[in-house]
């Protein structure tokens, strides 16, 4: 029996029980080298493309076969919630999900379960006007803030998702949250995209975000029952004190991003 070209260890069969190399190498001839390519891209593609119809089509799934050990089936948790977030940043280009208003004087996002409009305070408009600082060049100041800040916010969240299913479920391992905090936290944001995408009908409380706010809950409590295999009431309790902790944590973090976009100077 050859060895692995790789790691050394003595293989038993096709891919090396250490390292998991294949010990058939990409093909050498251009023809072979090109079918090779493709079927590597088609086939990372096919597998992006499946995890993400499940995880937004089927609640709890992803993360139940995880923790079943499914693993190769399916992107990572990790992979899909960059992916997320990438596709998130990308429409927040377009059309900002977090934005200073100029007109009115407020921050308005609705990065949140209900569209928050927060005004400056009277302080800050009182700062700026102190300093020379014009509305319009503050609300620069203010993308930057948010495009520096948000790193910070995609760990904190999944991280708070994590925590609060460790306060609400006991006994169960700590990679059954985490991974499902990325699962719900992947959704979060694509249905954040999906909201954006939504013609607004109005602000504060829209048809559109009472919608968006039910459908994350019925997703939450889907994914918990799937996941964590409690009773409905307790479930449904859960998912909407999740949903909240959620909101004020949002809400914590745009409020934050304006203190910060204050301090740039
Ligand atoms: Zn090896």
């Amino acid at each position: 029996m050859p060895n692995c070209a790789n790691c050394g260890a003595g293989l038993g069969g096709r891919y090396c029980p250490r390292c998991g190399q294949d010990s058939k190498g990409p093909p050498q001839n251009a023809v072979g080298l090109i079918g090779f390519f493709t079927s590597t891209v088609t086939g990372l593609e096919s597998k992006a493309v499946q995890s993400f119809i499940t995880l937004m089509t089927r609640p709890g799934r992803l993360t139940r076969a995880y923790i079943d050990g499914q693993r190769v089936r399916y992107s990572s948790p990790v992979q899909l919630y960059l992916w997320c977030t990438a596709f998130f940043f990308l429409v927040q280009a377009i059309s900002p999900v977090v934005r200073l208003d100029t007109d009115a004087g407020q921050v308005v996002s609705s990065l949140s379960a209900v569209s928050i409009g927060t005004e400056l305070s009277p302080e800050t408009l009182r700062r700026l006007e102190d300093q020379g600082t014009t509305l319009p060049v503050f609300a620069e100041r203010f993308d930057a803030a948010v495009t520096a800040y948000f790193p910070i916010l995609l760990i904190a969240l999944v991280a708070a998702a994590a925590l609060m299913m460790a306060l609400q479920f006991w006994g169960e391992t700590a990679l059954t949250h985490a991974v499902f905090a990325l699962h719900w936290a992947a959704f979060y944001f694509m249905l954040e995209v999906l909201r954006q995408l939504l013609p607004r009908l109005g602000d504060w409380v829209t048809p559109v975000s009472v919608l968006t706010t039910l459908v994350a809950v019925g997703y939450l409590y889907a994914a918990m029952r799937l996941v964590y295999r409690r009773g409905r009431i307790g479930t449904v309790v859960r998912a909407l004190l999740s949903i909240i902790a959620f909101a004020a944590l949002l809400g914590t973090w745009l409020w934050s991003t304006i203190a910060l976009a204050e301090k740039i100077a």
